[in-house]
């Protein structure tokens, strides 16, 4: 999909929809690293090299951990949760900005109470994510406040993932 080749004017619909984007959600199989996690993607345009997308973690949901040498520049539209972005857990908020530099490890989660939805950018060409292994799932709990963090709900390593 170019959304170059789209209208120029697609209006926000109910819910953090847009006409004219897809809407792609993902449920959780029971083996994969997510949880209710639906995505869409905004813009995507060769000429500025980059894509914004809209993702939106359902309530007590969580994105994928994972690592890559992209970076991803975060805005959080909706709701409350938590974020990890290398050893740092922070709770995010409405308008909050999380910048996630390469080669660091990240994940997004939903509150309990209400989904989180956030837009992110990324480079056009990107490579793909890294999950932890067990030894890197280990040494990130032995970080203040990780294994909590990772362990609502437990977290489980696959290699099918939905990265953002
Ligand atoms: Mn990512």
């Amino acid at each position: 999909m170019d959304n170059e080749q789209q209208p120029n004017f697609r209006p926000a619909l109910e819910g953090f929809r847009w006409d004219g984007v897809a809407y792609q959600p993902y449920k959780q199989d029971g083996s994969a690293p997510f949880k209710d996690v639906s995505r869409q993607v905004l813009f995507h345009a060769d000429g500025l090299g980059c894509e914004l997308r809209y993702f939106e973690v359902g309530t007590g949901g969580y994105s994928t951990l994972e690592r890559h040498q992209h970076a991803h520049a975060v805005m959080v539209l909706r709701g409350h949760g938590e974020c990890l972005v290398g050893a740092e857990i922070r709770s995010v908020k409405p308008l909050d900005l999380v910048s996630i530099p390469s080669w660091t490890w990240h994940q997004f989660r939903a509150s309990e109470h209400e989904p989180l939805g956030f837009l992110c950018m990324v480079n056009v060409a990107r490579d793909r994510p890294q999950l932890p292994t067990e030894q890197e799932v280990t040494d990130l709990k032995a970080l203040p406040g990780v294994a909590r963090f990772l362990e609502k709900p437990e977290h489980k390593a696959h290699r099918s993932a939905l990265s953002i």
